[in-house]
C-alpha cells in the first residue's frame, strides 16, 4: 500500500492551536486532493498519512500537496510491517534497480517503543544496501537518501522528500480583503497573507466603460489562480471611473492618487465589514512609486478604521517579481490593460501629504455618498 506522508512544522505550533491547526490542515487536504484518488487521512505520531488508492494520480497528488499551506514536506511512501527482516527485503527490492554511488539511511522513530534506535536502524540497513550495491555511505551529500519512519503500525519507506510551501493552513487566521489591481504586486500580497492562514476576499476597482474590461478579466484570472491556495474565493468588481471623474473635477492633480487610494480604501472597508473581514491588504512597497512613501501611507491609513496590512512593504521589486513567477501570477499580471489609475493619474503625484491637506481636498467631494453609491454598482462573484 502506498501513502503520501506529510510532515508539518510542529515547533511553530503553539500548544493551544495545535488541534485546530491539524483539523484545518486535514480538512484543506481532503478538499485539495479531491479527484486525485487519495483516500482517507490518518494522523499517526505527529504526521499525516494519506492513503493512495489503486490508480491514484500520484503526479497530481504531488502538485496539490506542494501548494497546500501548512505542509512542511511530503513524500510518497511505502508501508512495510514492523519487522526488520521484511524492511531489509523491501529496501533491497527498492534500491536494486537504481544506480547511485553514495547513499544514507535516515531513520526516525515516531514509535519510541520500537526496540532499535534510529541509529541502529541506519547501521543495519546501511550494511544491507552497501553489500548489495557497493555504494558508499555519505551523510553529507548522499546521491540517494532512504527515509525510514518507524510508526506504531509499521515502517514507512520513501526515497523522495519534497519541500512543501510551509505557512499556516488556509483559513486558520481569519478573513481579510485584498485590494487586487491587475498589477504585479497585489496578487503577491494576497498570496503572502494566504500563506499565513488568512482567507482572502478580493476587491478590484475598474473604470469600465471609460476603458475596456481588460483589467476586470485580469482580476478574475488572478483571483482564479490564487483560489488554488484557498479553494473558494469571492471577487468584488467595483466601478470606479465615475468616482475618478469627480475627483478630477474637484481635487488638484498632485493629490489625486492619494485621494483615489483613500476612496478605494473606504469602499473596500465597506465591503470588508459586510463579509466580516478584519483587515485590508494592499500591494504597496515602501518607496516603490511616488505615492508609496511613509507620509502617503499614513494618510491612506487615516481613511480606514480597519488595519491596512502591506505584506510587501519591505520587499524589492525584484523579489516581488520572483515570487510572482513562482506562484504563476506573473504571466497574467504583465498582460497589458488599462488600469483605472493609468487613465486618471497625474504625471507627478505628491510624495508628501498630510491628513489635513487631504481632508481639505476631499471636502469638495461628497465622500459618503460616493462610497454609498458604489454599493449598488459593485458585482460580487464566487469562484
Ligand atoms: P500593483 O502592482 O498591485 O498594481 P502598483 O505598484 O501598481 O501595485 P499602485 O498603483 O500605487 O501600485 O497601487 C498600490 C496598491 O493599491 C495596489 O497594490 C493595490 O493593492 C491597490 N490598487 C491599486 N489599483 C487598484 C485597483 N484598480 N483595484 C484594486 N486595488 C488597487
Ligand atoms: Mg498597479
Amino acid at each position: 500500500m502506498r501513502y503520501a506522508l506529510v510532515h508539518y512544522h510542529e515547533l511553530t505550533l503553539k500548544k493551544g492551536n495545535r488541534a485546530y491547526f491539524l483539523q484545518r490542515l486535514v480538512k484543506n487536504l481532503q478538499h485539495g486532493l479531491k479527484g486525485t484518488g487519495a483516500g482517507p487521512i490518518e494522523r499517526p505520531e505527529g504526521r499525516l498519512l494519506i492513503a493512495l488508492r489503486e490508480g491514484a494520480d500520484v503526479g497530481e497528488v504531488r502538485v496539490r500537496l506542494a501548494r497546500t499551506f501548512g505542509v512542511a514536506n511530503f513524500a510518497i511512501a511505502r508501508w512495510v510491517p514492523l519487522d526488520m527482516g521484511r524492511l531489509a527485503e523491501v529496501v533491497t527490492d527498492t534500491v536494486k534497480p537504481l544506480s547511485f554511488a553514495s547513499f544514507r539511511i535516515s531513520a526516525k522513530r515516531g514509535n519510541k517503543r520500537f526496540p532499535l534506535t534510529s541509529n541502529q536502524i541506519n547501521v543495519e540497513l546501511g550494511a544491507v544496501v552497501r553489500s548489495l550495491t557497493g555504494a558508499r555511505v555519505d551523510l553529507e551529500r548522499a546521491e540517494l537518501t532512504i527515509y525510514v519512519e518507524v510508526l506504531e503500525k509499521g515502517f514507512l519507506l520513501s526515497l523522495d522528500r519534497t519541500a512543501g510551501p510551509g505557512g499556516l493552513p488556509a483559513g486558520i487566521s481569519g478573513r481579510v480583503a485584498c485590494l487586487l489591481s491587475g498589477g504585479l504586486d497585489s496578487p503577491v500580497a494576497a498570496y503572502r497573507m494566504m500563506k499565513r492562514g488568512a482567507h482572502v476576499i478580493f476587491v478590484h476597482f475598474h473604470s469600465h466603460p471609460f476603458v475596456t474590461r481588460a483589467s476586470q478579466e485580469k482580476a478574475r484570472e488572478l483571483a482564479e489562480l490564487l483560489t488554488r491556495y484557498q479553494h473558494a474565493s469571492r471577487l468584488f468588481l467595483v466601478p470606479f471611473g465615475e468616482v475618478q471623474r469627480e475627483v478630477v473635477l474637484a481635487v488638484p492633480a498632485a493629490l489625486r492618487v492619494v485621494v483615489y487610494r483613500r476612496l478605494m480604501i473606504r469602499i473596500a472597508e465597506d465591503i470588508a465589514r459586510r463579509v466580516h473581514a478584519q483587515a485590508l491588504i494592499t500591494g504597496e512597497a515602501l518607496g516603490q512609486v511616488a505615492s508609496q512613501t511613509l507620509s502617503n501611507m499614513a494618510v491612506i491609513d487615516a481613511a480606514a478604521d480597519l488595519p491596512i496590512l502591506r505584506p510587501l512593504v519591505g520587499m524589492d521589486k525584484e523579489e516581488i517579481v520572483h515570487q510572482a513567477q513562482a506562484i504563476g501570477t506573473y504571466e497574467i499580471s504583465i498582460q497589458p490593460d488599462e488600469d483605472c489609475c493609468t487613465l486618471f493619474t497625474p504625471k507627478h503625484p505628491a510624495t508628501k501629504s498630510t491628513v489635513a491637506e487631504l481632508e481639505a481636498a476631499e471636502a469638495k467631494l461628497d465622500v459618503a455618498s460616493l462610497v454609498h453609491a458604489s454599493r449598488a454598482l459593485r458585482v460580487g462573484e464566487i469562484r
